[in-house]
Order: structure tokens, then C-alpha cells, then sequence
């Protein structure tokens, strides 16, 4: 662990002054960790204004558990519990986000017909490694994309488990977008989403969600390495007091599909 925190703080000095511009480019930056969000930290002190100086591409949450949010060439989207999509303003806060500077190193097309697992276990054969982070985006046409929100939160917070037991699932048939998110490798568990984690948004903006399946009519993947990792920690009283300390695997993998 101490060797892994070592790379952490190194990989934050890198992305700082003095690193070249494929350094700064080559970084995802998130927001806090998936474990914070797990056990009920929904309110942080970063805004969204903060975040896009980090990256044009990415996703996370809002403030309260409003919604998904959708980082994408440089414009920030929250798709709230309803389905529907709107940009959101520089000053909305975020408990949880990831962001990097998009700039694909290998692209590819995906068969049509192609599930959710069966398009991710072709990317999976297009890496070099699944030991890396990748940014993952998918433009194209699709017969059908699952996704899910989830609703406004007020305190006292409850942990995600739970509050995604109500979450509004939609079907979007017949739909033009793009799919963004992340690979994050197996050891990556607390931090971030192990796997797969994607957010959609159709190409008019005005609906989209988390992923949880997807039917491949037409669509090209384009596929972002990232060898640095900078986590920014809150420096507040919600997340200073989190119950960080639990192995929370099982919870994530239940709040994820
Ligand atoms: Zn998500």
C-alpha cells in the first residue's frame, strides 16, 4: 500500500509544473473515491468549474446525488433522475469525478449487434494490458441503450446501496450518441470503478444515464491510455469522517450493474 501511495503522489508531481504535455495529457484526475461515494458522501467541495481544468472528458456525480454526470469535448452534462440532459453550470459541486484530456491511441469498430459484454471483451482484446487506465469512448448509432440515474439525495445521506434500489432504469431505442467513461484495472478497487464504467448521452444532449447495457446498430470505439493517476481528497468534515477502512467490493459491484 505504501508502495501504491508512493505512485500516487508521484504521479500527482508529474502532472504538475515541470511535466511535459503528453504527461498532462496522459492523466486521469478524479475527484475523492468510489468508496466515499459508496458509503454516503454526496457532497464535496470541488466544483465543476474546478474540474474542467483537469480534463475535457469524464464522468461522476453532483452535489446531493443529482444525477450522472457526463464530461465531454470540454461541456459538462447532468442527466438528472428523470433521464433528461442539460449542461450544467462552472459552479455546481461534485462529490465524485473523473477527467482526462481525451486523445485516442488506438480506435476501432464495433460489430453490429454487439452487447455491452460482448463490445467490452472486444476492447479488452485491443489493449496492451488491462494493468493500465484507459478513457473509453463510443460514438455511434445504437438499437438500444440501457441506462439508469438516480435521484436528488437529502440528509441524513444514505450509502448508494441503498439509494439504487429506487433508481429510474430507461430503454433508449434507436438512438445516435456517445457512450464515455473508463477501464480502471482490478487493483484499482477503492479508488474507482474496477472494469468497465460508462455514462451515455445522445448526440441532441437532451438524454442519457449509466450505462448498464447496449445493442450496437453501428459505432467506433476510441481508446485513451493513461499511465498517471492523481486522486484529489476532500478537505472537509464528510470526508475526513467516512468509514474508509471496510472492504466494499460486493456493495460496488451491486450499485454498478
Ligand atoms: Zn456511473
Amino acid at each position: 500500500m505504501t508502495r501504491f501511495l508512493l505512485w500516487l503522489a508521484a504521479g500527482a508531481l508529474l502532472s504538475g509544473c515541470c511535466a511535459p504535455r503528453w504527461q498532462q495529457r496522459d492523466t486521469l484526475t478524479q475527484i475523492a473515491t468510489i468508496d466515499a461515494l459508496l458509503t454516503g458522501v454526496y457532497e464535496g467541495p470541488t466544483t465543476v468549474g474546478q474540474l474542467l481544468r483537469h480534463g475535457d472528458f469524464g464522468l461522476g456525480t453532483f452535489h446531493q446525488l443529482d444525477g450522472e454526470m457526463i464530461v465531454l469535448d470540454g461541456r459538462c452534462y447532468q442527466v438528472t433522475s428523470d433521464g433528461r440532459a442539460n449542461r450544467v453550470s462552472r459552479s455546481t459541486h461534485t462529490p465524485f469525478a473523473a477527467v482526462t484530456w481525451f486523445r485516442p491511441d488506438r480506435e476501432h469498430d464495433l460489430p453490429p449487434g454487439a452487447t455491452m459484454a460482448e463490445a467490452t471483451a472486444l476492447i479488452d482484446r485491443l489493449l496492451p494490458t488491462v494493468n493500465l487506465f484507459y478513457a473509453i469512448r463510443i460514438d455511434g448509432e445504437f438499437t438500444r441503450v440501457k441506462v439508469r440515474s438516480v435521484p436528488r439525495q437529502t440528509p441524513p445521506y444514505r450509502p448508494l446501496v441503498e439509494v439504487v434500489k429506487e433508481q429510474p432504469v430507461y430503454e433508449l431505442e434507436h438512438v445516435t450518441g456517445t457512450l464515455v467513461g473508463f477501464r480502471c484495472p482490478p487493483y484499482a478497487g477503492s479508488l474507482n470503478v474496477p472494469g468497465y464504467h460508462l455514462h451515455f448521452i445522445t448526440a441532441d444532449r437532451t438524454r442519457g444515464g449509466h450505462v448498464l447495457d447496449l445493442a450496437v446498430a453501428r459505432a467506433r470505439v476510441g481508446i485513451d491510455d493513461t499511465h498517471t493517476l492523481t486522486v484529489r481528497l476532500p478537505d472537509d468534515a464528510a470526508f475526513y469522517q467516512a468509514p474508509l477502512d471496510k472492504e466494499r467490493q460486493a456493495e460496488l459491484h451491486r450499485v454498478e450493474k
